[in-house]
């Protein structure tokens, strides 16, 4: 007779339990070959499975409860001294016949590290009574389904897919680096303003058009969603003093109409430099020096006079483009130069409003549109792109 059918056949009919089967010899057990031990090591595997179901399902009233039976199976299985994995060691492997003893070597290490992964403590949970009642229930209605698989050590882990930085912080934090690099602090102020301090302390006259209810998102008459990170250096200006070397990253607010170079939430990063002796000079140098580190020592600036309401004299700042050198191309839109900023002397009504004399101090500043930026320095045609949170976007930076 084959000796799988012999050992199914001396084993099956009579109840041996497996506490009796480990306590024969794989040659008792009538295992004379490779298909007879494997069988042998499968029915001390099942059993192991089937223990492990049976402790998942049956649960514990309590956290003491649990260790006693979480301990009592461990030691059935893996005690040194008469655990089911120890005497299977000693009668079936130790005594094995030369013949099947390499294929038991080898069931035998399969099974002890199956046995060592059962972690029988982290299987059970302490539950209530008539919650382990349903499971022990669904255990003797439909055991394999609750029947957990033994876990597979060889599964490729579980990999979760690296993010990246988002093109407007990535932008942010460059151009945060440069002037942190000059000794320039980080200031941030609420999103939630009042007039006061996006206006009225900035220079803009109740009559300027930015006020207008078209321009500005209003919460109520005295409160709206800032327009531009300006307020910030009023508050830096009443927190410090003089001198101070700050920017203010952040998000601003207008009442714009979303389209390729607008929205309605957009990020600015403005800079304030007040100190005794400040000419325009400082603004041209600090300015020039940025924008060489930011787009390369090859470009240029200019400045072109403007006017804003809280700088005087004001300027528009350019730079030689990056791409075609000042040649011309479809980044600059062939005029060789690109807008990057406004800036200028701030006004000496502002600093006052700041709490700081004008006659004693002066500084320059500027503002400048982190968007705008990214979307010059990273070729994006649409400020939409930004925000629309498309995967296929952002996994390019
Ligand atoms: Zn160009």
């Amino acid at each position: 007779m084959h000796s799988a059918a012999a050992f199914r056949e001396r084993t099956s009919g009579i109840s041996m339990t497996i506490e009796e089967k480990v306590a024969k010899t794989l040659a008792e057990l009538g295992a004379a070959d490779a298909q007879g031990v494997e069988s042998a090591f499968a029915e001390l595997r099942r059993a192991a499975e089937h223990e492990r179901a049976e402790l998942i399902a049956r649960g514990a009233s309590d956290e003491g409860e649990r260790d006693r039976v979480c301990k009592s199976l461990r030691d059935r299985w893996l005690a040194r001294k008469g655990g089911l994995l120890s005497l299977a060691d000693e009668h079936w492997l130790k005594s094995a016949s030369k013949g099947i003893k390499p294929v038991a070597g080898r069931q035998f290490n399969e099974f002890r590290r199956f046995a060592a992964c059962l972690e029988f403590e982290n299987l059970i949970e302490a539950v209530p009574l008539q919650q382990a009642a349903e499971r022990q229930m669904e255990l003797s209605l439909s055991p394999e389904i609750v029947r957990p698989t033994p876990r597979d050590l060889t599964l490729p882990g579980f990999c979760r897919p690296a993010g990246s930085i988002h093109p407007i912080s990535r932008m942010r934090r460059e151009i945060e680096d440069i002037f942190l690099n000059l000794g320039f602090r980080i200031e941030t102020g609420p999103e939630i303003e009042t007039t006061y301090y996006n206006f009225d302390a900035l220079n803009i006259p109740e009559s300027h058009p930015s006020r207008d209810d078209w321009d500005t998102l209003y919460i109520d008459s005295k409160t709206l969603l800032r327009t531009h990170t300006s307020p910030v250096q009023i508050r830096a200006m009443e927190k410090y003093g003089a001198p101070v070397y700050i920017i203010t990253p952040g998000k601003c607010y207008r009442r714009d109409n979303p389209d390729s170079t607008h929205s309605p939430m957009f990020h600015q990063i403005e800079g304030l430099a007040i100190d005794t002796d400040i000419t325009f000079a400082d603004l041209k140098g600090t300015l020039d020096f940025f924008a060489k580190k930011l787009f390369g020592e090859k470009v240029r600036t200019r400045f072109q006079p403007s006017f804003f309401p809280f700088t005087e004299p004001s300027g528009e700042v350019a730079v030689s483009c990056f791409v075609c050198d000042g040649k011309g191309c479809r980044v600059c839109k062939e005029s060789g130069w690109i807008e990057l900023m406004g800036c200028g002397m701030v006004n000496p009504q502002v600093l006052r409003n700041g709490g700081i004399d004008p006659g004693k101090y002066s500084g320059w500043a500027f503002g400048l549109g982190v968007d705008r930026f990214a979307m010059v320095k990273y070729d994006i045609s649409d400020i939409q792109l930004f925000f629309q949170g498309d995967m296929r976007f952002l996994e390019q930076f």
